[in-house]
């Protein structure tokens, strides 16, 4: 048996071909055509087919190096099912550096989108309708907004035993049973049956190693549990699980200034924890960001100039704290080895 060609925008994959299509989007202001590029990888055996996309929000640069590595992998040429790779959701964003579209909107609060929507329902409908109507599974890859960082994490719905499953082998230390989202992609994808994951990871308009090698790794390992690439054999006391957060919450600024932040993501907090200070210039009348719930430091802000009521670290509740953030430790030693071989 052979894998099926995949038919994308008028154009065909056969088994064995990898392809470079352009969607056409329409035009810009200026009157040259805009396309949305996507690599297609069809490997010659059957098997699932899974997209991976980044940038959705435009300023989320990290997910496009992240696809740019899975596909450099050699094993890609071994492939069982097809991969459908689309680095630059949301085209004018990613040149823009920023996180909408031109008007405005959120493209992730835009799915499924409509063809006779505004810009962002537009390119959703052209997203959903050309890549998610021709997979079987999806992972959309995200980072912290601009000027915050997050801790390697996947959200997924964990009630779908395959999505847990899925999830479990991308290999992070943290995982959010999250909610859905109104409009975003994955909200849309799973009201289609399909198994999807979001990765976050690292701050926006931001490479950070760290973050990008865990998602690199992560489709890869989740390409094996798919049965997609080759599977190494992982030893039983060698597994890994994720910790799964019962709930999450941010902590806010009480007052104006400078902030002097202490915790770092990983960290495991208990309440009354200081995690930073918030000051004015001069360091006179300082107030202490105090931890109210236990959990780890999953986000964080990375600009210490914040106003009352700010966002300053998001906190991820566990039912064991401590276990949570050695795992983190032991994650972060892992990562550094990968560097070191490379
Ligand atoms: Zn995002």
């Amino acid at each position: 048996m052979t894998e099926e060609a995949i038919a994308i925008a008028g154009h065909t994959v056969r088994p064995g071909e990898r392809k470079r299509i352009q969607i056409p989007l329409g035009r810009r202001v200026s009157g040259n055509e805009i396309a949305l590029p996507v690599e297609v990888v069809c490997g010659r055996r059957p098997g699932p087919r899974l997209f991976v996309c980044a940038a959705v929000h435009g300023d989320e640069i990290a997910g496009v190096e992240i696809i740019r590595r899975v596909l450099a992998n050699k094993n890609m040429r071994r492939l069982r099912g097809s991969l459908i790779a689309i680095p630059v959701v949301n085209l004018y964003g990613f040149v823009g550096l920023s996180r909408y579209l031109p008007d405005r909107r959120d493209l992730n609060r835009s799915f499924p989108g409509s063809p006779r929507g505004s810009l962002a329902s537009r390119m959703a409908h052209v997203f959903f309708s050309e890549i998610v109507s021709n997979a079987t599974h999806g992972i959309d890859l995200h980072t912290g907004a601009v000027h915050r960082s997050n801790l390697p994490q996947v959200r997924a719905c964990l009630d779908d035993p395959e999505t847990a499953r899925l999830a479990n082998a991308f290999g992070v230390p943290v995982v959010l049973n999250a909610n859905l989202r109104d409009g975003s992609l994955r909200q849309a994808v799973l009201e289609h049956d399909i198994p999807m994951l979001l990765y976050e990871g690292g701050e926006a308009l931001r490479f950070d190693e760290g973050p990008i090698r865990a998602g690199a790794r992560g489709v890869v390992r989740v390409m094996r549990a798919l049965g997609m690439l080759r599977e190494v054999r992982v030893r039983k006391r060698d597994e890994k699980h994720p910790f799964v957060a019962r709930s999450s919450h941010w902590l806010r600024a009480t007052s104006s200034g400078i902030l002097r932040a202490r915790a770092k993501l990983g960290t495991a907090v208990k309440p009354g924890d200081r995690l930073g200070i918030v000051a004015e210039p001069l360091g006179l009348d300082e107030s202490p960001v105090l931890a109210e719930k236990a959990g780890v430091v999953i986000g964080r802000t990375e600009l210490p100039l914040v106003n009352e009521g700010d966002a300053l670290f998001h906190i991820a509740a566990f039912d064991e704290p401590a276990k949570v953030a050695s795992s983190v430790e032991d994650f972060r030693e892992e990562l550094h080895e990968l560097l070191l071989d490379t």
